[in-house]
């Protein structure tokens, strides 16, 4: 039992000013009930940055078995799929590092470069999901420096404490896709005299986040506020990939490889270079002509492309992805007890339609939702147990499409 002038070992304060003193095992030790809460917070804190901490290299899934993963999902794209299974198996290598040596690995960005509706912002999600770390995508196009309209770059970050349920250790080990990169491109390749609000300035403002450095980041996004509790968060070892169409820089590359020479050593280079897929081609250099400035290049040193995709990538998207838009339709109809095919056929001519319109893979989803609306509305109050999908019936319904419309949706 206490004493009245007994004091806690912790604050010194006596048992007259505080509401309870614990006492020790006969050790003359005393804690206050005050001090029992915070040591209580503290414990309590630190076991859960351990735990975030807590990642076993052993457990870490190996380079081909992250790919594998991968290509459950996305068709194609093996350079990408590639280098974003070792990106991803050196990121967890820095999160598991012994930084008692000297020897720091330090993190490897990556920049993916492919035509819209590539298959992107699948490959960084589905990284994403065989991580379970927290992930944010965010639109290069939305932020603009400080002052001026639009996001601060650190809303970046405020996307991603979002997605980590504001547990900043979580997010601090978290993956930000960054999409559209190439939208804040500077205008020409040489540095402005005037100042590039849309480009540079923002290209600037990312190199911060990206070589990574601590950020202070408005909880709540949008404007920093003075008057805003702003959360610090270290940028270290976040991992970032940035995606962008680059439109154009195909014709870059060709000019940079020299095919434009007339004659004779053109015909000799043309042999060796496949002219259908200049992008295999792409280096740093055709990035910095296009408006990226050298720093931000440097800072995403693991560049990959992704290739268009032909009919056949086109066909296997419809079906063999483990979420592919058939086996979603499939599952739809059997939440009703109805078993949904779709002859062969229909799987060509849906192909065939989103290849005549230009709208690529994104427009595979429009066509078929434009198949399946009427038969979606009325076989849930029917009885029927089956439903085939005819070439005859899908053709009828895309009679009167308003392709352009797709498109832009
Ligand atoms: P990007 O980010 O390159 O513009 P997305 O990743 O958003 O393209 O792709 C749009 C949609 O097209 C995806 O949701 C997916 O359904 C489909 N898709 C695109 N590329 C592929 C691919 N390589 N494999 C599977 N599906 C793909």
């Amino acid at each position: 039992m206490p004493k009245p002038n007994s004091k806690c070992s912790f604050c010194g304060r006596s048992s007259v000013d505080v509401r309870m003193l614990i006492a020790g095992l006969g050790n003359g030790a005393f804690i206050c009930d005050e001090c029992a809460e915070q040591a209580n917070t503290i414990v309590k804190e630190n076991l859960k940055f351990q735990q975030s901490q807590d990642v076993k290299f052993e457990k870490i899934p190996k380079p081909i078995e992250i790919k594998k993963f991968l290509d459950l999902y996305v068709i194609g794209q093996e350079n990408a799929k590639k280098t974003l299974s070792v990106a991803v198996y050196n990121h967890y290598k820095r999160l598991t590092q012994n930084i008692e040596d000297d020897v720091e690995i330090e993190k490897s960005n990556i920049i993916m470069v492919g035509a819209t509706g590539t298959g992107k912002t699948l490959l960084a999600k589905t990284v994403a999901r065989l991580l379970e770390v927290p992930f944010a995508i965010v639109d290069a196009t939305v932020l603009t420096e400080a002052g001026y309209v639009g996001e601060d770059i650190e809303s970046i970050l405020t996307r991603l404490l979002q997605a980590a349920d504001y547990d900043v250790e979580k997010a601090q080990r978290g993956i930000v896709f960054i999409d559209e990169i190439d939208k804040i491109a500077r205008k020409g390749d040489n540095p402005s005299i005037t100042r590039d609000v849309s480009g540079e300035g923002v290209q600037q403002g990312l190199l911060k986040l990206l070589e990574g450095s601590i950020v202070n980041v408005p909880p709540q996004g949008g404007r920093k506020h003075p008057d805003q509790k702003m959360i610090a968060v270290d940028t270290k070892n976040i991992l970032f990939i940035c995606g962008g169409a680059f439109d154009g820089i195909e014709q870059r590359i060709a000019h940079r490889l020299n095919t434009k020479v007339m004659g004779y050593a053109a015909s000799k280079l043309q042999s060796t270079v496949d002219m259908n897929n200049l992008m295999q081609y792409i280096t740093p250099k055709d990035l910095k002509s296009f408006g990226l400035i050298p720093e931000i290049i440097g800072r995403l040193p693991l560049l990959c492309y992704l290739e268009q995709l032909d009919r056949n990538a086109l066909r296997s998207i419809l079906t063999e992805p483990k979420n592919s838009i058939i086996r979603q339709y499939i599952k739809m109809f059997k939440m009703d007890n109805v078993d949904l095919t779709f002859n062969e056929d229909v799987l060509d001519y849906i192909v065939d339609t989103a290849i005549e319109f230009k709208l690529g893979a994104r427009g595979l989803r429009s066509i078929v939702e434009s198949i399946m609306l009427d038969i979606m509305f009325e076989t849930p109050s029917t009885k029927k147990k089956n439903v085939v999908i005819t070439l005859e019936y899908a053709k009828e319904r895309l009679k009167n499409t308003n392709w352009d419309r797709m498109r832009e949706a």
